[in-house]
């Protein structure tokens, strides 16, 4: 079975986090190695702080957290993401508004912004889908223009660029996910980005359930939202092989490109001109021109030992959610052909040339069937 992702860990990754045991370095004030992740991430991403979470799930939830908004704010979102960039909003008492995907970036159609800023309207959170920069420029024209919160899910897109600047220093606050399963992993874990200095006061204040001077007076509710020093130690060590991991990535993306493009229904993601896509994972779409359905495809490749898998569903249509969207919440047609047509290919950063190849004649046979 070729599996859509499979971890990969170093020996020296082992050896870090023995040591991390060894010293007794574990966590929260017997820990030596987060503040170190810290800084060093803080250096790849070119932002002034990084604060540790221990997921991207509660990343994103104390980035709204520390904004303090009123009851029944809105934010806005891109409509194609994880569940949790809308539980984020609505743990914290808001309103999600999820807004349509472009069917050629795959990211939230930042045109379709506007016509749903209103009075509530106080942030809005756009994934970097798969690793794909979202267009930075016009999310940064409207912050300005009606006075936002930018917050940058960048779950998916460590190491992006957006005009030679990484993604995740645009945002007021940014959020990074180092699932096992994302571009580097600590097993479980995350991390919020900041230039502000004051936010960055308040995130240190409210993961670490409100602890000040004296010790056990509280004056926050705030959660434990902490990472341990053991992953830490993973993070750190993974971190210093994240310029290979994402050069494979997209070697591996350029490889099914080649391979796959004079295939009739299947279009890739466009990207901009200005931008580098991480391509964290390798997404296409089967449009009406491939002779079988997408479905018909995963069963065919899984069949073969090929693992795949779906694009996000719609924050518009999750059942979760429906007492909570407003009853005017715009239709994302788009995001539901993503969720029709879309899946993505094994992307393992140690997948092998033989792999790719072998996928994509399955790919083909399947078309010619
Ligand atoms: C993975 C992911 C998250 C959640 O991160 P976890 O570490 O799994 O909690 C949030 N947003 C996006 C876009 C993701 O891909």
């Amino acid at each position: 079975m070729i599996k859509v992702f499979e971890p990969v860990i170093t020996k020296k990754d082992i050896t870090q986090v023995l040591n991390s045991l060894k010293k007794g370095d574990i966590s929260g004030s017997y820990n030596k190695t987060i503040e170190k992740f810290e800084n060093n991430f803080s250096e790849f991403i070119g932002t002034k702080h990084s604060i540790t979470t221990s997921s991207g799930t509660t990343a994103l939830h104390l980035a709204i957290s520390v904004l303090n908004l009123p009851k029944n704010s809105e934010i806005i979102l891109s409509s194609c993401t994880n569940i949790a960039t809308a539980l984020a909003i609505t743990h914290n008492n808001c309103i999600p508004v999820p807004i349509d995907s472009e069917l050629n970036t795959w990211n939230i159609d930042v045109n379709k912004i506007e016509k749903s800023i209103n009075k509530k309207t106080k942030a809005i959170i756009v994934v970097h889908f798969l690793g794909n920069p979202v267009n930075m420029s016009k999310l940064i024209y409207l912050k300005k223009k009606y006075n936002l919160y930018l917050i940058e899910d960048a779950a998916e897109a460590h190491g992006a660029t957006y005009n030679k600047k990484k993604i995740g220093s645009f945002g007021d606050l940014s959020c990074f996910s180092f699932y096992a399963n994302k571009i580097i992993t600590t097993g479980e874990g995350g991390m919020v980005c900041t230039n502000n200095d004051m936010l960055n006061k308040k995130l240190r204040l409210y993961k670490n359930l409100g602890f000040v001077e004296p010790r056990f007076v509280h004056y926050v509710q705030g959660y434990n939202f902490r990472l341990t020093g053991i992953q830490a130690a993973l993070g750190l060590e993974q971190l210093k092989n994240i310029n290979k991991i994402i050069s494979n990535k997209i070697k591996i993306a350029k490889l099914y490109m080649r391979l796959l493009k004079k295939i009739p229904g299947i279009e890739f993601v466009k990207n901009r001109n200005n931008t580098k896509h991480v391509y964290w994972m390798f997404g296409i779409r089967i449009t009406e021109k491939f002779k079988i359905t997408k479905d018909q495809l995963k069963n065919f490749l899984a069949k073969n030992q090929i693992e795949t898998r779906n694009l996000f569903y719609s924050m518009r249509n999750q059942p979760c959610l429906k007492k909570i969207l407003k009853k005017n919440s715009p239709e994302t047609p788009n995001s539901n052909i993503l969720w029709e047509q879309g899946m993505y290919l094994p992307s393992s950063h140690n997948l092998k040339k033989k792999e790719i190849i072998k996928i994509c004649s399955l790919i083909k046979k399947a078309n010619f069937e």
